[in-house]
């Protein structure tokens, strides 16, 4: 019998990542390459080359019915247009279209972040939650809302941009041009930046020791390490991060009343490191039942959420 798969494309802004999941949201065959650092028509021609490369690899057995693409920016779903992308060359950009006609296979598309939450519902830990809001932390960070069971994607599909919700009016200058959002308080790009300050007065620190003396060699895996080993600085770094994270997911819980919020991308893997201070702000200023309520969870589905969340878009669209 033949076996339905879906081809999931994330589309990064340092890489493009395919894979061809089945409906179980297994994945048959992955692939990873560079973005290209070009036009749009190059990056057009890097997806294209990475879809027939995973069409050349399909089990004989497997019936590829649909391609999803997962973009890092702001999406209109709907019209399959990239509005803006802050990563990508990409701006009021029909790229849904241009691969749907080349490549003669229907194609949907949407926001990496409503993929992840979307793959969280299909796969992951959110299978059985009806209202869950997922936030992925990288260098910025993502976010997806379900709502009632359905992805909440607002009048022209650019809501759930949790990241870019004001937690500190008068804090540091965020890349969107507002200040103190989320992303600017809380995300992976503060958290080296943090250490990175931290260590120019305590010069001890094993964060310091582990980037052999140089504060440019300090990576965020590279703290979550000191911090494992106990290091003061890094967890203090954590506890700073964390907190902050805490303090948007308190506004979450109040505004959303959700069974779950699901932290995933690269700096969830830090684990409890982070996850324990988001959770003691939470449980000191949320509301009643809200915070009591909401599980504040680690994803389990690693890297891999926006290519299957990409393909879980397909079934979505075709089977339900
Ligand atoms: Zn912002």
């Amino acid at each position: 019998m033949t076996k339905q798969v879906a081809i999931g494309i994330d589309v990064g802004g340092t890489k493009i990542a395919g894979a061809i999941v089945d409906t179980k949201g297994q994945i048959l065959s992955s692939l990873r390459i560079e973005t290209p650092q070009g036009t749009a028509n190059d990056v057009v021609a890097a997806l294209k080359q990475t879809i027939n490369n995973l069409f050349e690899v399909v089990p004989e057995t497997s019936e590829v019915i649909g391609i999803g693409l997962a973009v890092a920016g702001t999406v209109n779903w709907k019209e399959g247009t990239v509005v803006q992308s802050p990563n990508l060359p990409f701006s009021n950009f029909k790229l849904r279209e241009i691969i749907d006609s080349e490549l003669g296979l229907t194609t949907f598309m949407d926001n990496d972040a409503n993929l992840a939450a979307l793959a969280e519902k299909y796969y992951g830990v959110a299978q059985s939650a009806q209202d869950f809001v997922g936030l992925t932390l990288g260098t910025g960070i993502g976010s997806g809302i379900f709502c009632n069971g359905c992805l909440y994607r607002g009048a022209t599909g650019a809501a759930a941009e949790l990241g870019h919700m004001v937690i500190e009016a008068t804090g540091p200058q965020d890349s969107c041009g507002s200040y103190g959002c989320l992303e600017i308080m809380a995300s992976g790009r503060t958290l080296v930046h943090l250490a990175k300050e931290k260590v120019e007065t305590n010069r001890k620190s094993l964060v310091l020791e582990l980037a052999q003396g140089d504060p440019k060699n300090i990576t965020g895996p590279l703290i979550t390490k000191a911090a494992h080993q106990g290091d003061k600085l890094a967890l203090d770094v954590f506890n700073e991060i964390g907190f902050w994270l805490g303090i948007g997911i308190n506004n979450i819980v109040n505004i959303f009343n959700p069974e779950l919020v699901v932290i995933g991308g690269g700096m969830a893997e830090a684990g409890e490191l982070i996850l324990a201070p988001a959770r003691k702000a939470v449980s000191k200023r949320a509301l009643h039942p809200n915070k009591d309520i909401a599980r504040i969870v680690q994803s389990d589905l690693g890297n891999k959420a926006g290519v299957i969340g990409a393909a879980a878009l397909v079934f979505d669209e075709l089977f339900v």
